[in-house]
């Protein structure tokens, strides 16, 4: 685990360390949480001292409730001087529908018995009237997608002066063109004062600069290397054709040596999740539904909880389910399109080996995924993934090795250059005005022109 920042509280080991209430006690103990996970133990204490977060950790490592247990455990101490009951006092935004769905369901385990506790789901796809009367029945934690939440706040004026927490789950994404424009709406209207925690499994660099932007002397917590796969997962590449990947996944999921369902399936368009889905039924007698943004939300959460009850053999999805939702069941995951980017990839074969539970992922790549060669590499080859030689011996990967290793040697220069010239040991022309800037004499000479 990595940690930075000032003043950071030491970790804990047990929940006791918490000092949680005894409903609250007993809550986690009946969601058979015994003891805190990695990234849970850094940042429990840390939110609990209502501390900036933004942490980075596997998928399936227990975030979720990482920022639900602070939440909650403050809203217990409802009661005090100026605490007004009828104002929520937390928001949890999350990208899609599906995953504040999830969120809600933990946060309502965690909240049972704790009285003056309600949560308002505040996401596209289902009526907007009740999802307005619950946010008006003094309700305390708010999930919402960010859309309809924009949509509900131009349209009522709602009072959010009482947020004392802020959640942005997935934050890469959350940050993202299109989701950025909308949480900064979000957050104009939150106080200045709240805490705001910020969560992925995926936190690229861009992100992580424009994210601080928006903490306040934050905690930076990293469990395992940061932005990998999931350990306890098997990984194997395959190089298949575009126009053999049917019949590929056909033979896999015949074979019960490689079928272990229920399996997801991702590819990357709706018409082909709804293709793809049919063929399988009809081809393979498999019994497959399909999920994407173009299904009504009956039949979105139909679909899901038929692979939660294990009533499907597959789901084939778009990314739409590739972050954050804990299938419990599902240990493969089939990528039959690799995704755009592999912090994508990365979020997708979540979906199998949760909380360190073991489960395997099956890619299928061919020259149109040339560009991510490098990244598929760098990342699964440390797992000790299976690659084929058409991946490690093609000449893009080549390229892009060789483009990677100029760019070292240009930046390893320019940082030795000026090592050299802080220490001043070796004076060139190109290092000269830089020694010049940082000269004492020059700082002298500017503390006299401003005298
Ligand atoms: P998440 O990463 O939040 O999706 O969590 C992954 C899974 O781990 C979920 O099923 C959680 O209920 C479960 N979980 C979270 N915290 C713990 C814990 N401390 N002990 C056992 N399971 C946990």
């Amino acid at each position: 685990m990595r940690v930075h920042g000032v003043d950071i509280p030491k970790p804990i080991t047990e929940f006791t360390h918490c000092n949680f209430n005894a409903t609250l006690t007993s809550n986690v103990q009946a969601v058979g949480y015994n003891i805190p996970t990695p990234i849970q133990m850094q940042v429990l204490p840390a939110a609990l001292r209502h501390r900036d977060i933004i942490a980075c950790a596997q998928t399936g490592s227990g975030k979720t409730a990482a920022f639900l247990l602070p939440i909650i455990a403050s809203l217990c101490g409802g009661g005090r001087v100026g605490y007004n009951p009828c104002l929520p006092k937390a928001i949890v935004l999350a990208p899609t529908r599906e995953l504040c769905m999830q969120i809600e369901d933990q946060a309502k385990q965690l909240m049972k018995g704790i009285p003056m506790m309600k949560t308002a789901l505040i996401v596209g796809g289902l009526p907007m009237p009740p999802q307005i009367h619950r946010l008006q029945q003094g309700i305390q934690l708010v999930i919402a997608t960010p859309g309809r939440l924009i949509d509900i706040i131009d349209k009522y004026v709602f009072d959010f002066s009482a947020i004392k927490c802020f959640v942005l789950d997935e934050v890469d994404t959350m940050l993202q063109m299109g989701f950025e424009s909308q949480v900064r709406q979000i957050t104009s209207l939150l106080p200045q004062t709240k805490q705001t925690l910020m969560f992925s499994a995926t936190i690229p660099e861009a992100t992580e600069k424009l994210a601080e932007t928006m903490l306040k002397n934050p905690v930076l917590i990293a469990v395992g290397k940061p932005s990998s796969p999931s350990s306890g997962l098997k990984h194997t590449v395959l190089w298949v054709e575009e126009k053999s990947k049917k019949k590929q996944l056909f033979s896999l999921l015949s074979d019960p040596t490689y079928f272990k369902p229920p399996v997801v399936v991702f590819v990357d368009s709706k018409v082909g999740a709804d293709l793809l889905t049919d063929a399988l039924c009809t081809k393979c007698g498999i019994a497959a539904v399909a999920i994407h943004g173009d299904k009504s939300q009956e039949e979105r959460s139909e679909a899901l909880k038929s692979v939660q009850e294990c009533r499907c053999d597959a789901i084939v999805a778009t990314g739409l389910l590739g972050r954050g939702l804990d299938l419990v069941h599902v240990t493969q995951v089939i990528h039959f399109d690799m995704p755009s980017t592999i912090e994508e990839f990365i979020h997708q074969t979540g979906r199998a080996g949760r909380l360190g539970s073991h489960g395997s992922s099956i890619t299928f790549i061919n020259n149109t995924n040339k560009n991510l060669f490098l990244d598929i590499v760098t990342t699964l080859c440390p797992l000790s993934a299976v690659l084929p030689s058409q991946l490690l011996n093609s000449p893009h990967l080549i390229q892009q090795k060789t483009k990677q290793k100029r760019k070292r040697i240009v930046t390893e220069d320019t940082q030795g250059d000026r090592h050299k010239s802080q220490k001043g040991d070796v004076v060139t022309s190109d290092n000269l005005m830089q020694l010049l800037r940082d000269s004492k004499w020059r700082r002298r000479h500017r503390k006299s022109r401003i005298l």
